[in-house]
This record gives structure tokens, C-alpha cells and sequence, in this order.
């Protein structure tokens, strides 16, 4: 019985796939990469925008006239539910039913229809994962859901209240990794820095920073997604601490206008999330912080959009990504705000942000000329150039070769645009 999953969606869809895998050939269930191979086709989806959610019901279209099994996973599964029978599929497998998957799959095999939603997380041989999509990167979900509730934000609905796994269940599949040969490591949470909160322990991001970056094999230590009022001090001085924690933090704002702010929910004002990047940056002046933003929000006039404008102006982010609002139903925005900003305009504040940002690269990326910076080497783009990652996330590219991926580089920079920097090896590290 062969099965091929596809991924929409963030960084946590690509894990809970990789774990998904894993789950189905421990029994017995083979793995293709090919759609059109598979008996069984499983979406893991995103319900985030609109867009996403109408790619998968195109996709399940497709899939039915090709005649396969199809099941859901992921946001649209726990959005939609049961529904999702009336579109032909034959399971739906709720965001923390992911131990139940080859069960869905057997049922699917034998023709029957069924939905799972019990929480069966505590089941997870994290540790035991070897379906990964990187050799030395890993994905490493440490909290699930989010308890925010930003009022445009359909995450809260589908993926349900936050919870932690334990610094030591963590730990445990750090240093599994670090055995098979992983070096960098992306841990993983809608608001990541609400981990450890829920186990009333002292857990919390930064100790597990810190207790990971003793372990001896690890070289880079990453985390996504910071929420502003959540996040704490104590993770840039632990940059400070160890040169294995990266000098990057995603810290999205949304929005710079504080009427905005309050109608998202987003529980800080312009001038706070402003003071903490200072602090911040007081603490590891190199700091490398990126944000989202959403434009057309429900309300947003010319002047909130001009303060959303001179805060990317002051801040100066190092990457930006930008989002038109998008109503999801079910959310707060979606049920009180009407939708009152025309397309037009969303689309016009959008590019002028877009153009914006491109010239803040580009001097940002200023900095870089002629320095010599140390890269993890990810993968083979499509123009034949290899990149990778500097400590600040930074994407540099330069002429490799497939045995330099995993392995850290000395790389000169020597040509800056407002993408990608270009450079030139120096020098392979050992490590
Ligand atoms: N937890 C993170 C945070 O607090 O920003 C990000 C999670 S969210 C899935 C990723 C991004 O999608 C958000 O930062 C936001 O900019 C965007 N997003 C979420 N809901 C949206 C909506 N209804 N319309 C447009 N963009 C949205
Ligand atoms: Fe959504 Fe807000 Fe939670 Fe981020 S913090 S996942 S934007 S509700």
C-alpha cells in the first residue's frame, strides 16, 4: 500500500509530515513521492488564508478524478471536519490525531470513512523520527497551538490551546539527532515563546536554548514564531551566551498603527513592540529581527497604513513577510468587522510595502560587502549556485558542490543585492 503526502503550508505542517511518515512505515506502509504511484494521497493543509484553504479543495478535485484515496490533515482538517466527507474523502485527521494515522489509512484501504480528533500527541516517538527532510536540519515542534487569539487568526480554531512537550522529551530527540549526524535545529511553535508555561515547571525557551547548546555536536540552534509580549529578554542574553544560538528572532507586528493593534487583539501597543526591539537590539546590536504584516485589515485608513509605513521605516527589518487580510470564518474579525477595504487597496499598500522593503535590503545588505561570513550549506538552488544561512540568517549563494551540504563554510561576500548575497567559499570548516 503506497501513500504520498503532500504539504501545504508552515514549517510545523512539514514536521508533523516528516513524523507522519515515520509513523507509516513503522507499520508497514510504504512511502512514494509520487502522486500518481500512491493508493492513498494525504493533503497536510493550511487554512491560514482563504487561497490556501481553496488550493486544497482544487487539489482534492483532482485527486478524485485520478481515483485515489485522499485523506486531511492539518488546519482545513480540524477547520472543516466531518464537511470534508461531502468533497469524496475518506479520512480527516484532526491536528493532534497524528498517532492515529496508519489506523486512518488501514480504514481508508478497507473503504470506510472516518474522522479522527482525540489528542494523541503523547503517543509521538519524537525521538524515533528518521523521515526527515534535511540530513543536518531538523524541525523540531516544541508547543502546539496558540492561546492568542489575534482576532483576524483562524490558529487558535484549528489548532486548538497551547501545549508544551517537556524540556527532557526535547532534549531526548536533540541528542537522537545529533547521533544520526543533525546539526542545526529549528525548534518550532505558533508562539514559541510560550513554551514551558504550561508545564509549570520553569521550562521555558530559553532554558531549553541554553540546555541545548551544551550539547556538544550541535552547531546552530534556531526558533520560530515569537509573539512580542511573550518574549523574553532572557533569549537574546542567552545569544550572548553561546555563539550556537542564531542572532535572529521572528518577532511579527502586524501592524503600526495602535487602533489596529487593539482591533487584531494584539495585546501591545506600537510603542511597546518599538521599545522591545531596542531592547533587543541593546542586548545583541546585531540582532537580525523579521515581522509580518498584514495590510487591508479591517478599518486600516491612510493614516494607520502611513504608521504601518514609518515603523518598517524606523525598525528596519531584515525580512518582511507581508500578507493582504484575508476574513477567515469562524474568526472574531471575520463575525464583527466587515471587510471594508477595498482589494485595489490592499493590493496597492501591499507593493508599496513590497518596494519598501526591497530598499531596506538592499542597504541593509550593504553591511555584508566584503565580509566573510560563516554559512551552513543547505541545498542546490535552480540556477545551480549552492546557499545558505550565516548566524543572522542571512541567505548567501556561491559556487559548491553537493558534498559541502551540511558542512559549515567560510564564505567572502562580494556581491550584494536585494536578495540573495553572492560570494565565494574561503575556506571548509571542520565540523
Ligand atoms: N504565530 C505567529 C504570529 O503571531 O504572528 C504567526 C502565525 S500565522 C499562521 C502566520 C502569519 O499569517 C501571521 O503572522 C499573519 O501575518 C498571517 N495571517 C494570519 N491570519 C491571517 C489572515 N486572516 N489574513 C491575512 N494574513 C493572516
Ligand atoms: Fe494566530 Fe495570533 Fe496565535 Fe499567531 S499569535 S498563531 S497570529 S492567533
Amino acid at each position: 500500500m503506497k501513500v504520498h503526502i503532500f504539504t501545504y503550508g508552515c514549517q510545523m505542517n512539514e514536521n508533523d509530515t516528516e513524523i507522519a511518515k515515520q509513523l507509516l512505515l513503522n507499520e508497514g506502509f510504504e512511502i512514494t513521492d509520487s502522486e500518481d504511484d500512491a493508493d492513498v494521497v494525504i493533503l497536510n493543509t493550511c487554512a491560514v488564508r482563504k487561497k490556501s484553504e481553496e488550493k486544497v479543495y482544487s487539489h482534492i478535485g483532482k485527486l478524485k478524478k485520478k481515483g485515489k484515496k485522499i485523506g486531511i490533515m492539518g488546519c482545513v482538517a480540524e477547520k472543516e471536519k466531518e464537511n470534508l466527507f461531502k468533497r469524496g474523502v475518506s479520512f480527516v485527521l484532526g491536528t493532534r490525531a497524528l498517532a492515529e494515522i496508519p489506523k486512518a489509512v488501514e480504514n481508508a484501504k478497507n473503504g470506510s470513512r472516518h474522522a479522527y480528533f482525540d489528542d494523541t500527541l503523547s503517543e509521538i516517538e519524537y525521538h524515533k523520527v528518521e523521515t526527515r527532510s534535511s540530513k543536518h536540519h531538523a524541525w523540531i515542534t516544541i508547543i502546539y497551538g496558540c492561546d492568542r487569539f489575534c482576532t483576524y487568526c483562524i490558529v487558535p480554531y484549528t489548532r486548538n490551546r497551547e501545549k508544551s512537550r517537556t524540556l527532557d522529551s526535547v532534549l531526548t530527540e536533540v541528542r537522537a539527532l545529533v547521533d544520526k549526524g543533525y546539526k542545526e535545529f529549528t525548534f518550532l511553535g505558533q508562539n514559541v515563546d510560550a513554551y514551558g508555561k504550561d508545564l509549570g515547571d520553569g521550562t521555558s525557551l530559553a532554558k531549553l536554548l541554553r540546555e541545548a547548546s551544551k550539547i556538544d555536536q550541535v552547531k546552530r540552534l534556531w526558533f520560530l514564531t515569537s509573539y512580542p509580549t511573550d518574549f523574553s529578554l532572557e533569549i537574546p542574553q542567552a545569544m550572548n551566551e553561546s555563539e550556537k544560538i542564531a542572532k535572529s528572532v521572528h518577532l511579527p507586528v502586524q501592524h503600526g498603527s495602535n487602533k489596529i493593534l487593539k482591533a487584531m487583539n494584539r495585546r501591545y501597543t506600537r510603542e511597546e513592540y518599538i521599545q522591545l526591539i531596542q531592547d533587543i537590539r541593546k542586548i545583541v546590536p546585531d540582532a537580525s529581527i523579521s515581522s509580518d504584516i498584514i495590510v487591508g485589515f479591517p478599518g486600516e485608513t491612510d493614516e494607520d497604513f502611513e504608521d504601518t509605513v514609518n515603523l518598517v521605516k524606523e525598525l528596519k527589518f531584515e525580512r518582511l513577510n507581508l500578507a493582504v487580510y484575508s476574513p477567515r470564518e469562524g474568526t472574531v474579525a471575520w463575525k464583527y468587522y466587515k471587510d471594508d477595504v477595498p482589494y485595489k487597496t490592499k493590493v496597492r499598500r501591499m507593493s508599496y510595502l513590497l518596494n519598501l522593503q526591497k530598499l531596506i535590503n538592499k542597504e541593509l545588505n550593504e553591511a555584508y560587502k566584503d565580509k566573510t561570513v560563516e554559512v551552513i550549506v543547505e541545498a542546490q538552488a535552480k540556477n545551480g549556485l549552492f546557499y545558505g544561512r550565516d548566524i543572522r540568517n542571512k541567505i548567501i549563494s556561491f559556487e559548491g558542490s553537493n558534498e559541502l551540504i551540511g558542512k559549515s563554510v567560510l564564505v567572502k561576500v562580494n556581491k550584494i543585492t536585494a536578495g540573495p548575497l553572492h560570494g565565494t567559499i574561503e575556506k571548509v570548516l571542520d565540523f
